[in-house]
């Protein structure tokens, strides 16, 4: 009687066991698909989602604006250059560690642009799990004149008073002291093609890509610049640079 009471409860384990392993396998299977979806709507819902930051004392800009110091289309190049040979906008920031990491440690830059690239580096850091690493941000003018003094050429460096990076809206990210070294490194190009399809979403605009020629610098593949949306999504549609596009409707 007892032998074949344990007979069917071993009977019955097993059954259970079984159920078990099918359950497990099965919701296993239904939590990877979840994962994977999630992962995949994520990557659609990006291709559509634009961040429109908001500051207090955000402009609503209606127009583009390249002259005016203070204008987030200030265009700036080694033949044009500010106004205001120190300007210094109002709304300053240093750049939030959260999803970024500043190599330079008190990197600032205006707040609108600031807020930008934090958007853009947490959706950065969820998809790669790395936080994006900023390595110049905001240059005084006489930082460039430093900079200028290692006789660093025009071509690899802007003069002072004429650098994208004293608009407090640019930002250099990882360090490479060329495009050659910079594309040598798989995990910078797959950060680059990443930024280079998604950055405009976020107002970002890749300065420099085009050669002497048409942008008047080297290649900077690690050089970003905070532009007006519309303004960003026109030279992403058209594969145009922001020197480029200046230089067509001037
Ligand atoms: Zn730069």
């Amino acid at each position: 009687m007892k032998n074949i009471f344990k007979k069917k409860l071993f009977k019955v384990n097993s059954k259970v066991r079984v159920y078990v392993y099918i359950f497990t396998i099965f919701f296993t299977i239904i939590f990877l698909c979840i994962i994977y979806l999630s992962h995949q709507n994520r990557i659609l819902l990006n291709t559509i989602k634009y961040y429109y930051p908001v500051v207090n004392n955000s402009k609503i800009i209606t127009e583009l604006d390249f002259q005016n110091d203070d204008s987030i289309t200030k265009f700036v190049n080694n033949k044009v250059s500010f106004n205001n040979l120190s300007y210094i906008p109002s709304d300053l920031e240093s750049i939030s560690s959260t999803y970024v990491f500043d190599s330079k440690w008190n990197s600032r830059l205006r707040s609108e642009a600031n807020l930008a690239l934090q958007n853009m580096a947490k959706d950065f850091y969820n998809y790669f799990w790395k936080k994006i690493v900023v390595v110049s941000a905001y240059r005084s003018y006489l930082y460039q004149v430093w900079i200028k003094a290692w006789w660093c050429s025009d071509i690899f460096c802007a003069k002072a008073w004429f650098s994208e990076h004293q608009t407090w809206l640019a930002v250099d990210l990882w360090e490479a002291s060329s495009k050659e070294e910079f594309l040598s490194k798989q995990e910078l190009v797959t950060y680059f093609n990443w930024l280079k399809n998604n950055a405009y979403k976020y107002w970002f605009n890749n300065s420099y890509q085009k050669w002497l020629e048409v942008d008047w610098y080297n290649i900077e593949p690690w050089h970003w610049r905070y532009l007006w949306l519309p303004l960003a999504k026109k030279l992403y549609d058209n594969n145009q640079t922001f020197a480029e596009y200046y230089h067509s409707n001037n």
